[in-house]
């Protein structure tokens, strides 16, 4: 019982630390802040296991009804791991395939890894990742119910925005891993996901918040979490990718 109130407790807290965040404190009642320290994910902390209680969820090539066969997930982050396809592999330390449960209800695909992602081989695990962390908690998902990852797999030097070639020599796996895993929804994060989801002029401001369609898939165009950070003081932007996570919630039934 003690136990479970910790978790109830522990969760609450991320979620009230995220709409914090995304400014949207006016949905608080009362005064102060939660403290939310060393709920933040480090770099090279690997997911949390399972929480004694927690309700079940569907393993990485598990018993759900579109689980995945181990072996073709397994055999993607191989070929991700060892891919020579594009000149990115040169200069990387680790590819990064991505990493969660591989029948996840949903699905965050962010640009490309950075460069703590390319020491540790795992997507979003820099600040930017400690906030989309913080986000999927705060919509109520354990990090080991949804599938992170990038539209390509190698570090671009100095993080610029992957080239053109680098993402269609690249995106293959991507598709691969969408239809292993056959999410509910797709976020994307950030213009470059976005704009090979939902193709077509318009900017982020334009796209976000309204619902895309892959192959039959929603997808909800987002700010990516490093643009949050950039603009830390901007309440305005953090709400906004707030309101967005909260469609994404009420079409899986979250809220
Ligand atoms: Fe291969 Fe993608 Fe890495 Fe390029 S970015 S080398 S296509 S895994």
């Amino acid at each position: 019982m003690r136990r479970n109130a910790a978790e109830v407790l522990e969760r609450l807290r991320d979620h009230v630390d995220l709409l914090e965040e995304s400014g949207a404190g006016f949905c608080l009642a009362g005064p102060g802040k939660p403290q939310a320290a060393g709920r933040a994910v480090p770099a090279g902390t690997k997911p949390a296991p399972p929480r004694p209680g927690a309700p079940a969820f569907r393993p990485a090539g598990g018993s759900g009804p579109h689980a995945p066969d181990d072996r073709d997930a397994a055999e993607i982050e191989r070929q991700v791991r060892e891919c020579r396809l594009c000149p990115l592999h040169r200069l990387r330390t680790l590819a990064v395939p991505g990493e969660g449960n591989w029948a996840a209800e949903l699905m965050f695909i962010g640009e490309a890894p950075g460069r703590d992602e390319d020491e540790q081989g795992r997507p979003f695990v820099g600040r930017a990742g400690q906030l989309l962390r913080k986000i999927i908690a705060a919509m109520t998902f354990r990090e080991e119910e949804v599938y992170i990852t990038n539209v390509v797999k190698c570090r671009p030097p100095e993080n610029r925005v992957p080239h053109r070639d680098e993402v269609e020599a690249c995106f293959p796996y991507l598709v691969r891993q969408i239809e292993l895993i056959r999410p509910k929804v797709i976020v994307t994060l950030g213009k470059t996901p976005t704009e090979h989801f939902v193709p077509g002029r318009a900017g982020m401001g334009e796209l976000r918040g309204r619902f895309g369609d892959y192959q039959g898939i929603p997808v909800m165009p987002t700010f990516h979490p490093s643009y949050l950070i950039r603009n830390e003081g901007n309440r305005e932007l953090r709400r906004m990718v707030w309101e967005d996570m909260q469609k994404v919630m009420s079409l899986l039934g979250r809220k």
